[in-house]
């Protein structure tokens, strides 16, 4: 594509990096990434893909901004307390750069509007805060074939993987590693333990790389492996993961439901 002498300002440094370059800047630009959650690890995706003119971001949230929110969730404000979180990341994303789509989805994902809201969408972000969209999320991206890119956080501490097991094999799917959600109560939520702030911005940062690098096509993809980082430690640890044959999603067990039992022909 042809760039504006403004493009070619706003992403100097992008281009003159070899292995991204005008072809990897136009891939950005063409892309379409859908995040789900605009909290701790939402923020810094929403914020670096933005300046790294992903053309067309979609953001889904049902929630407002809390004052307990801005001590991670770094794309919200003060000023900006009680205005749905949707619209206060869209605010800023849209003053960072005015060239990209912004679509904002003020809802929760779930069973009913899960398959159309990730449908348009090249690659997902999973940012969100509890079980249920997360494996519903995984499901919906395995069965429809969209690339996912998830994180949790909890405490200091954080992990990050890419599934792309739509492709088949080597490739494991998020239940693969996780069958089945915990138990209620079994793993406290960021409200329940608490989180430092910082390590939202890494893990959520670090999702934002994965998710340009799939995009581009550049480096190793997370895909297959999963990045444990110890924030009280500084250590980061990298962990290979194996598909499951008898995994009840991808496996040979798989009859192309989603496991709360929604067909997805
Ligand atoms: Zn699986």
């Amino acid at each position: 594509m042809e760039y504006s002498e403004d493009q070619l300002q706003r992403y100097a440094r992008h281009i003159v990096l070899p292995e991204v370059g005008g072809i990897g800047q136009t891939k950005l630009i063409k892309s379409k990434v859908l995040v789900v959650g605009a909290g701790g690890l939402g923020a810094p995706i929403l914020l670096y893909l933005a300046a790294a003119g992903v053309g067309t971001i979609g953001v889904v949230d049902d929630d407002v901004v809390e004052l307990s929110n801005l001590q991670r969730q770094v794309i919200h404000s003060s000023s900006r307390l009680g205005q749905a979180k949707v619209e206060s990341a869209s605010y800023i994303l849209k003053d960072i750069n005015p060239e990209i789509r912004i679509i904002t989805h003020n809802c929760r994902l779930n069973r009913d509007n899960g398959k159309r809201l990730i449908s348009d969408y090249d690659i997902i972000a999973d940012g969100s805060d509890n079980f249920a969209t997360r494996f519903l999320l995984a499901d919906i991206a395995h069965l429809i074939g969209k690339t996912l890119v998830s994180a949790a956080i909890l405490r200091f501490e954080g992990q990050i993987s890419t599934f792309k097991s739509h492709l088949g094999e080597p490739y494991p799917c998020y239940r693969c590693l996780f069958p089945e959600a915990p138990a209620d109560g079994l793993v406290p939520s960021c409200s329940e333990g608490g989180v430092l702030g910082a390590v939202a911005g890494i893990m959520g940062s670090l999702q934002a790389i994965e998710i340009i690098k799939e995009i581009i096509g550049i480096g190793e993809s997370l895909a297959g492996q999963i990045l444990l980082f110890n924030a009280l430690e500084t250590t980061f640890r990298k962990i290979k993961l194996s598909k499951d044959p008898e995994c009840e999603l991808c496996g040979n067990k798989s009859n192309n439901k989603d496991l709360s039992g929604n067909a997805h022909p």
